[in-house]
């Protein structure tokens, strides 16, 4: 004989009534809830019903091969489950308060009612009764009771998981240890880079040559250094050094320095004076000399997606009324106009417009800039390629 030694399944409420329903045991509960288990206790489904659970009955009609749980109610009625699902009800006179189905006589479907005043019914299933249909109501959509098809754990997948239950810190620590290395390699190769000025600007592969260029002094005069050494393993020859850059800006000492024959393993160094000619004139003047600047701009006012619109702007782009650059102050700003070093390194938007608004009132933009005008296209004008001429179609709204 058999012992059991713990509880296989466990309620939280009382049981009221119990069926054995194909391979799954239907338990009726006092909270008035209709439990269904496995045969070896794990819970499949649950149903809230409207009424307490007087009696629960199998219903298995083998002409149809159809099984479904019989259960009666306190509000005298009979209700009959496939699963979560109610497909069929009974209203009776009285509360049934037992319940037998089966073969009586030579009827396959009968169902024996006993009722709380003493009496017995027996109802007849009828054979032409349609069984298909399932009314949705109540219980969870049947797709939630479907068991889902969860692949079965690989022989990897469980020593994976073993090694790292076992050799976690091990394995921590050599993560850490590579880590460290990684850093210091990229730390040494950076410092390498920073002590050799590994900037190459040659492509030829044949002469391959570095060069990298300091800068000393604040100017308005200051001196540029240039640094040059093959990476070839014959020497270069034939290298001349030449500076490009706006002549009504700066002047040079020398524009061309001609380089002498670089040996490998030699760094060559050259140098020039530059002066600032105009140091008070930024590049806005600069790109004003000789123009007529024209801005065409559709919106009314200055700043591009930095002036935050609140509501919906069409066609226009916002930033949100919390952003903040992600660019810091020195690397946004335009060259000739720092932004106020009051100014946060990483400015809020309002701050980036503000500084918008300082450059264009510093430099007078606003006159050159047609606010309410569409730039409708843009192109090559037919004599584009002796003049250089750009045609713009813009609208004035
Ligand atoms: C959310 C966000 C955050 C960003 N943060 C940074 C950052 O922190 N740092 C950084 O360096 N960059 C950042 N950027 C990149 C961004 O591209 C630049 O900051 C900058 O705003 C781009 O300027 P823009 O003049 O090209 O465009 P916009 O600022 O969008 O200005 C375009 C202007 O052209 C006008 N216009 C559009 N079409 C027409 C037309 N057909 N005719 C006439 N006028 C027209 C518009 O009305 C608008 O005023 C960010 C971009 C976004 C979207």
């Amino acid at each position: 004989m058999k012992s059991v030694t713990k509880a296989t399944i466990e309620l939280s409420s009382h049981a009221v009534g119990m069926a054995k329903v194909g391979k799954q045991i239907i338990i009726a509960c006092m909270d008035r809830t209709l439990r269904c288990y496995t045969l070896k206790g794990r819970k499949v489904h649950e149903i809230k019903m409207n009424a307490t659970v007087t009696a629960i009955e199998c219903f298995w009609y083998e002409p149809k091969q159809y099984l479904a749980t019989l259960v009666a109610l306190d509000s005298k009625e009979i209700q009959m489950y496939q699963e979560t699902f109610l497909v069929d009800q009974l209203k009776l006179d009285d509360v049934a308060t037992s319940l037998k189905f089966g073969k009586f006589g030579r009827e396959e479907g009968a169902l024996v009612i006993g009722t709380k005043s003493g009496g017995l019914l027996i109802k007849l299933f009828k054979r032409t009764a349609k069984l298909e249909e399932k009314s949705h109501l109540p219980g969870p959509p049947q797709a939630q009771s479907q068991k889902l098809n969860v692949p079965k754990k690989t022989k990897i997948f469980v020593d994976q998981t073993m090694r790292e239950r076992y050799e976690g810190q091990r394995m921590h620590q050599i993560f850490q240890r590579d880590l460290f290395m990684l850093r210091l390699h990229t730390a040494q190769a950076y410092s390498r880079t920073i002590e050799h000025s590994l900037t190459p600007v040659s492509f030829d592969p044949d002469d391959m040559v570095k060069i990298s260029a300091v800068v000393q002094g604040f100017g308005p005069t200051f001196l540029m250094i240039i640094y040059l050494r093959t990476l070839s393993v014959q020497a270069v020859s034939n290298l001349t050094i030449t500076f490009q850059f706006n002549p009504r800006l700066y002047s040079l000492d020398q524009t061309n320095i001609p380089v002498p024959m670089l040996v490998p393993g030699i760094e060559y160094t050259f140098q020039t004076k530059v002066s600032c000619l105009m140091p008070d004139k930024g590049l806005a003047d600069d790109v004003k000399d000789g123009f007529e600047p024209v801005c065409f701009e559709k919106s009314g006012d200055i700043g591009g997606l930095w002036r935050y619109k609140p509501g919906e702007c069409d066609g226009e782009a916002s930033v949100m009324k919390s952003t903040v650059i992600n660019s810091s102050k020195e690397m946004t700003a335009y060259s000739d106009f720092p932004p106020p070093p009051d100014f946060a390194n990483y400015m809020h938007n309002t701050k980036m417009l503000e500084y918008f608004q300082r450059y264009t009132d510093h430099f007078q933009l606003k006159p050159y800039i047609r606010f309410h005008h569409s730039v409708l296209d843009v192109s090559r004008a037919p004599d584009f390629n002796t003049t250089g001429h750009w045609v713009v179609t813009f609208k004035d709204q």
